[in-house]
């Protein structure tokens, strides 16, 4: 039953770096890249594969790997509210919409998120799901079953928020749960759904929301439950200066100093945004081995900083990319959020990175490749996806090379098309080897009735 994608342009990353083979093909067999050889190899031997996928026209990439998400955000996202604000008064005012959640809303809403990664070429996200009103009938299936109808590769962060106003945290006291709730629901759903092979399909994180919105307690036993499970942990960090100020005022420390504490500086444990941490902290998280999502686009958005991502890595830390919330971002692609981080790193090249190495080339398109890829794979401590070697999952997007917006650049640098121009379409994508879209469209849904019936939803609830 194998599949061959014959004859495109396949971009990987390999060796530190990204290779381009031109002319290259790839088998696909049992959900992974079971062969990688020049297109000539496989002369006369087309009739013995069960789906020949003609790609001499096609730039073919590893899945990109999205490392933060909230894909139910879709319900509020151009919110005129929160359009202008920065993150404590967006979250205040969001709050107030998210009352109105049901399982319904929030799975429509993850449906159309998730199609629009596919449709960007992703095919793995973290879902950092945090919204479970204790009132309302929202479980965290509502976003495995959006992930699993459409056919993209999950880590589901079940996330809470258990700090409400009367206890001196951000949200409001009806959306948060309790503790023991937590923590049972956390049992049941890693029982339920998590699947520790490698490769799999599904997996669950442990993903309380943020230091200003859990209790100092769940964070903790938060720890003792990933390693008990094997499974790993995931929040908010350091996004803004508000949550800064909030981690000084309430526990006398910078955000990162009050997560070590606590034992999440660990190598099991992800952490998205990762603005506002000094050089001491890049050190302790690569000593530590934790992974760091970087969310430009929503960084951006809410005015909150640009992460210092070149000395990130420079001090080795693992960094992921992420497209964040679709509160906070407004789009789901994957490759223009590596485009912004790509430009990022060059808008603050000058005064703000005056202690970089001064030899130290800029940051390229090909690094970016490597960050929407590779390095979200590393984030997620997945080595089988992220790059396309024999062995790999055989998560696969095609671009064609004569779509308007990569054309010539496509001739020029195939990496930095992708990365630099306006993000295309995939014409194709592949999960395990199993197609999610063709012809530049879902499999199985029409993104049109998603939108549709999204669109009703938002207008009856959520405006
Ligand atoms: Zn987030």
């Amino acid at each position: 039953m194998a599949t061959l994608i014959h004859a495109g342009t396949v971009i990987t990353p390999q060796n530190g770096g990204v290779s381009v083979y031109r002319n290259h093909s790839l088998v696909l067999d049992g959900g992974r890249v079971t062969e990688s050889s020049p297109a000539a190899t496989f002369a006369g031997r087309l009739d013995s594969f069960t789906d020949v996928i003609r790609a001499e026209r096609h730039l073919v990439t590893p899945g990109l790997v999205n490392t933060h998400h909230h894909l139910y955000q879709s319900l509020t996202r151009c919110l005129p509210a929160v359009q202008n604000v920065r993150l404590f008064p967006w979250l205040l005012g969001l709050y107030e919409r998210w009352r109105a959640v049901d399982f319904r809303s929030i799975k429509l809403a993850a449906q159309v998120s998730i199609a629009e990664l596919l449709l960007s070429g992703c095919t793995t996200t973290a879902d950092h799901f945090y919204l479970l009103p204790p009132a309302s009938d929202v479980r965290a299936e509502a976003v495995l079953e959006a992930a699993d109808e459409l056919g993209i590769r999950l880590h589901l962060g079940r996330g809470c928020m258990t700090l409400g106003q009367s206890a001196g945290g951000l949200p409001p006291d009806e959306l948060v749960e309790q503790d023991a709730d937590v923590i049972a629901d956390w049992e049941r759903v890693i029982a339920a759904y998590h699947d520790p092979q490698p490769h799999a399909l599904r997996r669950i994180d442990i993903a309380p929301c943020s230091p200003f919105n859990v209790t100092r307690d769940l964070l903790e036993q938060s720890v003792q439950l990933a390693k008990a499970h094997g499974v790993l942990l995931h929040t908010h960090l350091a996004e803004t200066l508000d949550e800064q100020q909030f981690c000084k005022e309430r526990f006398g420390c910078r955000p990162a100093e009050y997560l070590e504490q606590l034992g999440w500086l660990a190598h099991d444990a992800y952490l998205a945004h990762c603005v506002h941490v000094n050089d001491v902290e890049m050190q302790r998280f690569a000593a530590a081995g934790t992974g760091v999502s970087h969310n430009p686009v929503s960084n951006a958005r809410l005015a909150s900083g640009v992460m210092p991502l070149e000395h990130m890595l420079e001090a080795g830390v693992r960094v992921g990319l992420g497209v964040d919330g679709a509160s906070s971002n407004d789009g789901g692609s994957l490759l223009a959020a590596a485009k912004a981080a790509l430009l990022s790193t060059r808008i603050v090249r000058g005064e703000s990175y005056k202690d970089l190495p001064d030899e130290l080339p800029l940051w390229s398109a090909h690094d970016a490749f490597r960050l929407a890829t590779i390095g979200g794979a590393q984030c997620l401590h997945r080595a089988e996806l992220g790059h396309l070697e024999v062995g790999a999952a055989a998560d696969v997007a095609l671009f064609r090379m004569d779509d308007v917006a990569l054309a010539g650049a496509a001739v020029q640098d195939p990496v930095a098309a992708l990365m630099l121009c306006d993000a295309p379409r995939p014409d194709r994508v592949l999960v395990a080897g199993r197609a999610v879209v063709r012809d530049g469209r879902l499999v199985a849904a029409d993104e049109f009735a998603l939108g549709r019936a999204l669109n009703e939803v938002v207008a009856e609830r959520f405006c």
